[in-house]
């Protein structure tokens, strides 16, 4: 099947020259700042096309359009618009192979991953939605969507935060205009496609590609009503500034540094399975992954032994390869990122370690890497180094483990595992973050809230808890 699927991709690509222009109301557009950039495949360092960078000439169209469309979305009501979701969800899962050598091709991630998480997900997502449209009458009957919501998302998941952000908003009868992240455009335009080709009417959803500037000309136009972003706590602040006072709604699901605690009765074996899942999925460009391990003292030593014997066995190269276990990192620049870190950790005096493994030598990769001797306030115990580089701490008292899983600007995610699960239910309301896994990690699903605490942002994506974010309150008083 694999040379297959590789050659939708590879037609997908050809069909559109190579050239990618922005989608408003339903068609292409040519961008009016007349500027493209390359696409880049991170595993060859080749490019995949030219990608249109939107201005705010560009930006206000797509919200124009946006803003025509949201009316009568709105008016068709929800048993109408569940039809589209439903219908969104069905031609996602017959481009399924499509999309996911494309999500692979453009983000480097290994193609087992898009083709068995990522793109059922994103099915998964619509369908639950779906459902919720139907629902919204009955549930939420004195709501209203908000309006025309601006959508802003990084590159680490970019169909899925895709589908994270447009599901819910759509379903509740909110347009949008989305931004994917510069590094990965392709798979937000080709769902564009997708959708267009599904019926879905005109200017419902736009998509418009580009850098932090033309999020910038999204975040501050007048006719946004609501920002939902995901990305970095820096331009999450930044986000936020920019929006002060002007009445927008805002979602921010920002960084994280999640803790991942096993304490001396858990079943080892399981948690170092855990921890490949916790920090090498995706290539550790996960925003939930486990990237601070703290054991307990006790099997401290024995757990660090299992884990480099399960290091020693993984395999990074080609993300199309259906054999590996990790694929590229999303650009050169971030692995420069990841390196200066990495340095600055073992500046700062903990010890690396890295199996010896082949590593491509072209394209954007980085060995599986794991830090012992590591304190607590130590950059890399601090900072979300976001790539496959995990930091371990020890703890004696279950006490100290929340001392210790808490002591960061983050709260988005936490991992637990004990064979004794009254410490484990006992241990998690303490972690001040969003979501706590138990023997368990990287669980996701379309009805589940997900979102941080503290510098992981707040408001929630999923569930009710997420359909609450895309609806405003509208208090109907009646003369008696
Ligand atoms: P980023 O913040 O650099 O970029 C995210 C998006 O914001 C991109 O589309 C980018 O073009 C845009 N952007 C940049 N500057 C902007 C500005 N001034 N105004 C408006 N938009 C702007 O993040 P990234 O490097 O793409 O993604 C990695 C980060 O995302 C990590 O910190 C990760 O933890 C976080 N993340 C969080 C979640 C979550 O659910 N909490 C999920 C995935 C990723």
């Amino acid at each position: 099947q694999a040379p297959e699927s590789r050659e939708l991709a590879v037609k997908w690509l050809s069909d559109h020259q190579g050239k990618f222009d922005l989608f408003i109301n339903g068609a292409w557009a040519k961008p009016g700042s007349k500027k493209w950039f390359n696409s880049v495949n991170p595993a060859t360092a080749q490019s995949l096309g030219k990608i249109a960078a939107a201005n705010g000439e560009d930006v206000g169209k797509a919200v124009k359009a946006a803003r025509k469309a949201q009316k009568s979305w709105q008016s068709i009501g929800g048993h109408a618009r569940a039809r589209h979701l439903y219908a969104l969800a069905r031609a996602v899962q017959r481009n399924a192979r499509l999309l996911a050598v494309l999500e692979s091709l453009d983000n480097g991630k290994p193609v087992r991953e898009t083709r068995d998480i990522d793109i059922p997900l994103v099915a998964r997502h619509f369908y639950h939605h779906a459902g919720w449209a139907q629902l919204q009458d009955q549930e939420f009957p004195e709501f209203e969507p908000m309006g025309v919501i601006g959508q802003i998302i990084p590159w680490n998941f970019p169909l899925l935060m895709l589908a994270w952000k447009i599901a819910p908003a759509i379903a509740a009868g909110n347009t949008v205009v989305l931004k994917p992240a510069e590094y990965t455009s392709l798979t937000a335009l080709c769902f564009a496609e997708i959708c267009k080709d599904a019926g879905l009417p005109d200017g419902v959803v736009n998509i418009v590609t580009g850098d932090g500037k033309t999020g910038e000309h999204l975040v501050t136009h007048p006719d946004v009503n609501k920002i939902a972003f995901t990305g970095s706590t820096e331009v999450g602040r930044r986000i936020r500034n920019a929006t002060a006072g002007s009445g927008k709604h805002l979602t921010l699901e920002l960084g994280g540094k999640s803790p991942f605690i096993v304490f001396e009765d858990a079943d080892l074996d399981s948690a170092v399975e855990g921890v490949v899942d916790a920090i090498w999925f995706n290539q550790g460009q996960v925003c939930c992954a486990g990237s601070r391990l703290l054991l307990q003292e006790g099997i401290a030593d024995k757990m660090v032994v299992k884990l480099k014997e399960r290091m020693k066995t993984l395999r990074i190269g080609d993300p199309l390869d259906k054999s590996i276990d990790m694929g590229a990192i999303v650009a050169p620049v971030q692995v420069k990122t990841i390196e200066k870190l990495v340095e600055t950790g073992q500046k700062e005096g903990a010890k690396m370690w890295q199996p010896d493994i082949d590593v491509p030598e072209t394209g954007s990769f980085y060995p599986p890497t794991l830090f012992t001797e590591v304190q607590p306030a130590a950059t890399i115990a601090q900072e979300e180094i976001f790539g496959p580089v995990i930091v371990t701490m020890t703890f004696r008292t279950p006490d100290e483990a929340v001392q210790i899983a808490n002591n960061t600007r983050y709260g988005l995610a936490a991992s637990v595992w004990s064979e004794n699960i009254n410490l484990a239910l006992d241990i998690a309301p303490k972690l001040d973050c969003g979501v706590v896994w138990i023997n368990s990690t990287n669980q996701f699903d379309a009805a589940c809230g997900f979102g941080g605490n503290r510098e992981s942002g707040y408001g929630r994506e999923g569930g009710h808890e997420g359909m609450l974010e895309v609806l405003k309150p509208k208090t109907h008083l009646k003369p008696v």
